[in-house]
């Protein structure tokens, strides 16, 4: 088994009756493990709604999703739970923080919620990761001390303290200015190389050309897929290029 996530025919509605909308018509998509995959699409087209779909994180209306070998909507809730609080790492456009308690708790929260009990340990691990995404020294801010950018790494150490065999990313350059886009992209790169993959959704074409494929949704369905080299770091512009390209070929 070379998928970590294997998603046939996906079909997820919204609502009943006149008001029901349908997300996801059909999508069939497969993440191979360690592989990086950006979605793209125009707002509303189901991109997150497909993230919801494939981590297990929403229930879905038709179709398939598997985890390696587990079909996620056989699980019960605990078993799902446990897979995604394990398995997968999440990062969202604005991380949620808790307000009372410091960065370095904030962080380290997922492996207290996994049920480590060595703190010394855990501590240790978040601040290794804190020095890897460029926070180190920022352990006792509060949540609300520290820019966008920084709080976005701080998300991405929790995302990983469990180290996550992929990572879902739903806009997590949204909000950031592009200097700190880049560097958390460029973040991201280096925990993919690392062996964790990736799924991230994105409506910037030159954040999805980092990826190694990307797929474009458009009214719940992906009309294509754009297969690309592996990311050198001195490609990006023609890597963009590629991707804008192919947005204005289906058109969105
Ligand atoms: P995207 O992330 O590409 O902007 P979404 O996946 O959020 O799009 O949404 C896809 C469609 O599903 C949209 O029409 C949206 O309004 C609808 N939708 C998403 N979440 C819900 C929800 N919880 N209830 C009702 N409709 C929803
Ligand atoms: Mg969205």
């Amino acid at each position: 088994m070379n998928n970590i996530i294997t998603g046939k025919n996906i079909v997820k509605t919204f609502g009943k009756g006149k008001e029901q909308v349908t997300a996801l018509n059909g999508v069939t998509v497969e993440i191979a493990k360690g592989e990086f995959v950006a979605v793209m699409g125009p707002s509303g087209s189901g991109k997150s709604t497909l993230l919801f779909a494939l981590s297990g994180m929403d229930e879905i209306t038709g179709g398939s999703v598997k985890f390696g070998h587990t079909e996620l909507s056989k699980l019960r809730e605990n078993a799902l739970a446990d897979i995604r609080r394990t398995k997968m790492g999440f990062v969202f456009q604005q991380p949620t923080m808790l307000r009372n308690l410091n960065l370095l708790d904030n962080i380290i929260l997922p492996a207290v919620h996994k049920g480590y009990k060595d703190t010394a340990e855990i501590s240790q691990k978040a601040k290794a990761l804190m020095k890897k995404t460029g926070i180190s020294g920022l352990e006792g801010r509060d949540i609300t001390e520290v820019s966008g950018g920084q709080l976005q790494r701080a998300g991405i150490c929790r995302a990983l303290m469990n180290a996550p065999e992929i990572l879902f990313a739903d806009e997590p350059t949204g909000a950031l200015n592009t200097k700190s886009a880049d560097e958390i992209m460029g973040l991201l790169v280096v925990i993919n190389q690392e062996g964790t993959a990736i799924l991230l959704v994105t409506h910037d074409a030159k954040v999805a050309a980092r990826a190694d494929r990307v797929l474009f949704t458009k009214d719940g369905s992906i009309v294509s897929e754009l297969p690309l080299p592996k990311f050198s770091g001195t490609d990006m512009e023609a890597r963009g290029d590629k991707v804008l390209a192919r947005m204005a070929a289906v058109g969105i």
